[in-house]
């Protein structure tokens, strides 16, 4: 564990906070999808005295004097990342997921111009066009969804679509997708109707790095992902595009939507790419994946129904609706046994977004605790008895005790 003890002298009330969110992270069972546990390397990095320092513009060009240094360290963010999805062009500096979109959105296209990206409620992110959101505000979005019945995307849809409604620009990749995406086919739509091709790796990015899924990178336009879900890294994002596109994209994040760059975070941006480029980053993906195949398994042997029935990739949207609950139901009743899940809406959801039929599960974090078949299906037995007796408070007590024990059997890298 990294030493707290200015932190816990100086302002004990914050200390305690951190404490007991370590001791959370410690003793529950983490399903949601979206988060990952990093290491302790990327941890130190982002508590280094770069954050101190003021460096808006890129390397070489910078608008403050003393960034020799910071230069250094965002070129290695930078040539890791190309080596890593093979790309052109890469801006390692957008502070996270939603403001790289924005990046992407204003260095591509203009308010009003026609977008076209999958519902939020079948599996696409807020910012591929939701109307709270700002890319549903300011672009005029169309949406495609999934097929009911197979609960994937149908390119002859999409493909209808885009002949239809003649986009500037097409958006693939998802938040609540189990499935491997057809990238080429989205490109293939994108030039047809003449239209830019840009794929949000965000939550596949760490197996798309260790070469397990398609990488859109060296087909599409632009391609943004976060740093923090499946790649094991600090919170942030980047964006990576093809050479001709690298000026409008640099443009665009700054000085277009950001200020100075968070260094300390590109430095542990830069450590955690070095990892993923390691021969143990590939094992550690394909355990994600195994981990994630063998769960659903276990969940469709319990009579659960999966959206698309399966998963090729780390997450899975299950229908809870099969065993009289809802989504939020689900939630509580699971975090009551120590098992930390998101909600999420399932296809054509009859029940509305807060109380959504399904939950979403993943298996980035507890792999990044060393947990395999074994604990897989332990873990999915566990679910099943809790959703099961959902009002039997001693067996939602028991079953956490027992998540505590294999938890704390498989330690967190940074605690
Ligand atoms: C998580 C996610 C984002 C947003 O990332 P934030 O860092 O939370 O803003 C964007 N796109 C997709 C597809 C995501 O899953």
């Amino acid at each position: 564990m990294l030493s707290y003890k200015n932190l816990s002298s100086q302002d004990p009330e914050v200390f305690s906070s951190v404490e007991k969110e370590m001791k959370r992270q410690s003793e529950e069972m983490e399903l949601i999808a979206s988060e990952n546990y990093v290491s302790k390397a990327v941890l130190e990095a982002m508590g280094t005295v770069l954050t101190n320092k003021y460096s808006e513009g890129y390397p070489g060009h910078r608008y403050y004097g003393g960034n020799q240094v910071i230069d250094e360290v965002e070129n290695i963010a930078i040539e890791r990342a190309k080596k890593l999805f093979s790309a052109e062009h890469v801006n390692v500096q957008p502070l996270s997921g939603s403001p790289a979109n924005a990046a992407v959105y204003f260095a591509f296209i203009k308010p009003g111009d026609k977008v076209l990206g999958l519902r939020l409620d079948h599996g696409g992110h807020l910012s591929h066009g939701h109307p709270i959101n700002f890319s549903g505000m300011l672009y005029n979005f169309v949406q495609y969804e999934v097929d009911i019945d197979t609960g994937r995307v149908n390119m002859e849809k999409v493909r209808e679509i885009a002949l239809r409604e003649k986009p500037k620009m097409i958006v693939a990749g998802y938040s609540a997708y189990s499935r491997e995406i057809e990238w080429q086919k989205f490109k293939d739509i994108a030039d047809e109707v003449g239209a830019y091709s840009f794929a949000d790796i965000a939550h596949t990015a760490g197996l798309i790095a260790a070469g397990l899924m398609n990488n859109p990178v060296p087909i599409f336009d632009v391609v943004s992902t976060t740093i923090h879900k499946t790649l094991r890294g600090p919170r942030g994002a980047m964006i990576m595009c093809q050479e001709k596109y690298a000026k409008q994209v640099d443009r665009a994040v700054f000085p277009g939507m950001q200020g100075g760059p968070h260094d300390h975070i590109q430095a542990a941006k830069a450590v955690a790419f070095g990892e993923a480029l390691k021969p143990e980053f590939k094992e550690y993906a394909k355990q994600v994946m195994a981990n994630a195949k063998t769960l659903a398994q276990e969940f469709l042997n319990m009579g659960y129904k999966i959206v698309s029935g399966g998963t090729d990739n780390h997450l899975m949207v299950v229908d809870m609706t099969s065993k009289g609950l809802n989504g939020r139901e689900a939630e509580d009743v699971l975090n009551k046994a120590g098992i930390s899940v998101s909600r999420s809406t399932i296809p054509n959801d009859p029940n509305p977004p807060m109380k959504p039929s399904g939950v979403r599960f993943g298996t980035p974090a507890i792999t990044t605790r060393g947990m395999k078949e074994a604990e897989i299906k332990q873990i999915a037995k566990w679910v099943n008895e809790a959703l099961e007796n959902k009002k039997n408070e001693e067996i939602l007590g028991r079953i956490k005790k027992e998540v505590k024990d294999m938890c704390l059997d498989f330690p967190i890298p940074s605690i």
